[in-house]
């Protein structure tokens, strides 16, 4: 045991991938969620993103299940749906409608957010060291000395009868989502803000849940449209729920937004480049209002430039960067990262002074973790004129290099297994590197 409480802010999918972490290495995990937490799996206030579709990719199954061993079967007893990679799925992307539909031979998981997070909740509440304290809502955190000399050393937090109490920690973990707390503390304690990248995408979202008809076609289990950029925007996703239902998410950029209602839902899907999810649910019966959600930029703060931290506070998940969620990949890098947490506490042999090494080397390592799929999402969104950031320097040769990379993994399956398990963050993007491959793919652009 590295120290005796360890407190998690929030109880989402970053919060509780870090509670499976540390619980082997403190005494007591504290966990504070502001909201009542559902005993089902239902949506709540503090997750609303949780009405939309949300895909696990193979790295966040994969680090999910090193968390919480069995957590696949635990997902399949759910009723979550099983999809092979990418025979299952039907990819629609301009000048392949669809991608080649190959068994890569490995499989994902399909299911509403609420359910993924049930599920790993579940397995939280049976660890006999973690207390999950729903409705109790951090306001502070509390530090001793100041600047290079601060300390965290517990979180001031009210529960749903307004009373405040300090819950002492050797660490905390700001899973908030938003990071705020995180931030207030450093201004309180002197020291400076983290700078931040941010990529203005102004996405608009809709979703909606249908049964899955008796006429849904046997070619596919799931369905992403990818959209004519940048002349549109418009792309959308279907995804197979448990118990029998298809989630449909539809989103725009800019002016090209979906509307948030049952008509305007199915008008805007009859608009998408390709027909297949429009025909899939015109007469399907819908199960849900229609929701929406607006993300307006995604935001990479880079802790790991700041000249000094507070030791025991660690910002985790959505805290460190807000991914555009089009590419799926929050929940798997939050899981990545409580991977690196248990591994750099777990090297100490419980020597406490690890607490102290923790952050920067956190930082380090979760930077390079990061920037993969960070740079997998910039450059398709930069394609739009109207993204506002910085594009890289090279991005027209990116850009040409993504799609004959892309026709080459048409043709062979070997690539085209390499791109799936790059995009689903089980391997780095560097090995899309290998010169080799990046000789076939410049003979390629070469052709035009
Ligand atoms: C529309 C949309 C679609 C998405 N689709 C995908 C997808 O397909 N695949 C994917 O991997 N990711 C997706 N994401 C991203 C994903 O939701 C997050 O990256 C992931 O949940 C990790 O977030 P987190 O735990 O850091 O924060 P959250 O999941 O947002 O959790 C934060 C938690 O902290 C609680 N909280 C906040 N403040 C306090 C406080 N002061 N005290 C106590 N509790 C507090 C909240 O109630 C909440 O439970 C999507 C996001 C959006 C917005």
């Amino acid at each position: 045991m590295i120290g005796k409480q360890a407190v998690v802010i929030g109880a989402g999918m970053g919060g509780l991938a870090a509670t499976g972490a540390l619980a082997g290495l403190f005494e007591r995990v504290v966990v504070l969620e502001r909201d009542e937490l559902p005993a089902g799996a239902a949506d709540r206030q503090g997750a609303p993103q949780g009405r939309h579709n949300h895909a696990l990719l193979a790295g966040g199954q994969r680090a999910l299940s090193a968390l919480f061993p069995s957590f696949e079967q635990d997902l399949a007893q759910a009723g979550a749906v099983p999809l092979r990679v990418t025979a299952d799925f039907c990819t629609e992307m301009p000048g392949f409608d669809p991608f080649p539909q190959r068994d890569l031979g490995w499989h994902v998981y399909s299911m509403s957010r609420p359910l993924i997070e049930l599920t790993v909740r579940s397995r939280v509440e049976r660890l006999p060291n973690v207390t999950l304290r729903s409705r109790c809502r951090a306001r502070t955190l509390e530090a001793s000395g100041h600047q290079r000399a601060a300390a965290v050393v517990g979180v001031r937090c009210e529960d749903a009868q307004g009373r405040s109490e300090t819950v002492p920690a050797d660490l905390v973990v700001d899973a908030s989502g938003r990071g705020s707390l995180t931030c207030d503390l450093l201004e309180a304690v002197g020291l400076q803000r983290p700078e931040a990248t941010v990529i203005g995408v102004d996405i608009g979202y809709a979703s909606a849940v249908f049964a899955i008809p008796d006429t849904a076609s046997a070619d596919w289990k799931a369905v992403l449209t990818m959209p004519q950029a940048p002349e549109s925007s418009r792309g959308a996703l279907l995804l197979p729920l448990e118990g029998g239902r298809w989630m449909v998410s539809i989103g725009g950029r800019y002016g090209e937004k979906p509307p948030g209602d049952a008509v305007g839902f199915l008008k805007f899907a009859g608009q998408l480049r390709t027909p297949t999810i429009y025909n899939a649910i015109r007469r399907a019966a819908r199960f849900s209002e229609v929701a929406r959600f607006g993300f307006p930029a995604s935001v990479w703060r880079h802790f790991e430039r700041l000249q000094s931290f507070p030791r025991g506070l660690l910002p985790f998940g959505d805290a460190i960067c807000r991914f555009n969620p089009v590419w799926g990949q929050g929940m798997t890098v939050a899981a990545q990262e409580a991977i690196l947490l248990r591994r750099l506490l777990g090297a100490s042999g419980g020597d406490a002074r690890a607490l102290v090494d923790l952050v920067p080397a956190f930082f380090t390592e979760a930077r390079s973790m990061i920037e993969s799929p960070w740079r997998q999402a910039a450059v398709p969104d930069f394609v739009m004129p109207e993204t506002e950031g910085e594009r890289p320097p090279d991005f027209e040769n990116q850009l040409r290099f993504g799609g004959a990379l892309a026709r080459l993994a048409a043709e062979d399956p070997d690539v085209h297994k390499l791109v799936a398990e790059v995009r689903h963050l089980v391997r780095p993007s560097s090995d899309l590197q290998a010169p080799d491959l990046v000789a076939r793919v410049q003979a390629l652009m070469t052709r035009g």
